[in-house]
């Protein structure tokens, strides 16, 4: 494994690791926690690069690779990084999962290549005294189950990728959770008679376990509705971690193994989180097929009229009010009104108006998404409130301003058991004193259905392109 100092480098970069996932819990610390998490992520690559020794004594050489490596990786990854919008951000993240999928099965290639030829050249024995002698079965073991799992999240990465950006439909056909299975079970058969009976056609086996995972990958994702992608890309994300960790023990390497156990469990934690934040089972999730093309009519029902408020009277009803909840959601985020929101907020606030925001966990496309969509607007985290606290506060509330949300705004979750929402926690508007709702539409949220709340007599709708309209009300306000 090298030095005691490589040991030492590997150690920290484990501690800052633990430090960067913990500090990444609260938005004002996240950034730095990223930072030091990739300080110790780079000491840990740049001594393994220079002062990785085998256990003959030899360093790394091929610099050339390496470097080159690293170079078009970090440029690639740099580039993308700055230019991804914050509305794409679950397509990037699942794109940089897949690769690291992808990682970790490549090194199961690579070392069951040196595992076949280390055993191989074993003299006087055969391919299957050798593997049991020399307790090298434990190896394959974990070369199989990196190759698996790095292979599946790689492809299921990718399908859940081009599903996000578009580029792929949901793809169902009958049976299709039977074949699943089915695959899988035939995937564990041949790693089980792989990794304990190393049959004379190994290496044949070995690549058609590969091709099977990968199709596995992408038949697991196809059927996945597009609301429920940021879920499975978390839970495949989980899969990369333990790929990643497979692979450290592999290479003896406590930096890796510690970080993949880290992404795998933070991963696993946050599908938890948000299966419950959404009240669905990850079973659910993964074959109810919420949020597909064929969006659900659940929960439609005659509603009668909404009220529609010009934005003289909205801006006025907001002059006068002591206390005002802003509710952003998806629509927020695709208007790019984080930066309007905020002026409003002092606007308000020069008036002597309260002004919070009621964040709910999966208000968006993933979760945090509002809270880093208005910490890049510079809103005070201070003035973020949780929904168990928002839901506190609405009744002593002036004004909620729904801006781009209509799913976490649904009073259907909690009155209506037909519903596809129903039993999701959500932020309860209505019981504020007056309700103003932008939006461009009538149209449905992500779930597909529709809102009673925007027909209540509290609510008034507000509609147009949120940016426009708060750029709108700001004029307004400010000529009151
Ligand atoms: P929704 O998708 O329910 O609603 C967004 C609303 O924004 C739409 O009704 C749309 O109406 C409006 N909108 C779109 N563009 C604009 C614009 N430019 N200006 C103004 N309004 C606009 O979003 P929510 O945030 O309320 O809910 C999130 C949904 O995503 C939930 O169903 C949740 O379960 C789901 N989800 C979230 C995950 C997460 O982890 N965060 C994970 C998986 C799913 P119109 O077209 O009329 O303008």
């Amino acid at each position: 494994m090298g030095s005691n100092l490589l040991i030492l480098i590997y150690l920290l970069a484990s501690i800052t690791f633990i430090i960067g996932l913990k500090m990444l819990s609260h938005p004002a610390r996240a950034r730095r926690g990223n930072l030091i998490a990739a300080a110790g992520m780079t000491a840990a690559i740049a001594g393994t690069i220079f002062l990785y020794k085998d256990e003959n004594g030899n360093a790394l050489h091929n610099y050339a690779w390496i470097f080159g490596g690293l170079l078009i990786g970090g440029t690639i990854g740099t580039i993308a990084a700055r230019k991804v919008k914050m509305t794409a951000m679950p397509e990037m993240v699942s794109m940089f999962n897949g690769m690291g999928g992808a990682c970790a099965a490549l090194i199961s290639v690579v070392e069951f290549g040196h595992l076949m030829h280390g055993l191989q050249s074993a003299p006087g024995l055969t391919v299957i005294d050798a593997a049991f002698q020399s307790g090298l079965r434990q190896h394959l073991l974990i070369i199989v189950a990196g190759l698996v799992i790095g292979s599946i999240s790689f492809a299921g990465s990718m399908v859940a990728w081009a599903k996000l950006n578009g580029k792929i439909k949901d793809f169902v056909f009958k049976g299709q959770h039977l074949f699943n299975i089915a695959l899988l079970l035939i995937i564990l058969f041949m790693s089980v008679y792989l990794i304990g009976w190393l049959p004379a056609g190994g290496v044949s086996l070995f690549y058609i376990i590969l091709g099977l995972s990968l199709i596995y990958g992408v038949f697991f994702v196809m059927p996945i509705g597009g609301a429920d992608m940021p879920v499975v890309i978390s839970l495949l994300n989980s899969f990369t971690g333990v790929a990643a960790a497979c692979a450290g023990f592999l290479y003896d390497n406590i930096a890796m193994l510690t970080g993949g156990i880290l992404v795998g469990a933070a991963g696993t934690l946050l599908t938890i989180l948000m299966c419950k934040a959404m009240n669905r089972s990850l079973l659910n999730v993964l074959i109810g097929s919420f949020g597909a093309g064929n969006k659900s009519t659940g929960g439609i029902k005659e509603h009668g009229n909404y009220k529609e408020i010009s934005l003289s009277d909205a801006a006025m009803i907001m002059n006068y009010a002591h206390k005002i909840i802003i509710v952003p959601g998806y629509g927020l985020a695709v208007a790019q009104a984080q930066h309007s929101c905020h002026e409003l907020e002092k606007v308000l606030e020069a008036k002597g108006v309260e002004v919070t925001y009621a964040i709910h966990p999966v208000a968006g496309r993933m979760p945090g998404h509002m809270n880093v969509l208005l910490a890049e607007a510079d809103v005070s985290y201070d003035k973020l409130q949780e929904m168990e606290q928002a839901n506190e506060a609405f009744p002593a509330t002036d004004v909620a301003l729904v801006l781009g949300a209509n799913d976490v705004v649904n009073p259907a979750a909690k009155t209506d058991p037909s519903s596809p929402i129903y039993g999701m926690p959500i932020l309860d508007v209505e019981l504020a004193r007056a309700v103003i709702v932008n939006k461009r539409s009538m149209k449905p949220g992500y779930a597909g259905i529709e809102n009673d709340l925007f027909f209540r007599p509290k609510t008034s709708m507000l509609f147009g392109d949120a940016k426009k309209v708060l750029q709108d009300l700001i004029g307004e306000l400010k000529a009151l």
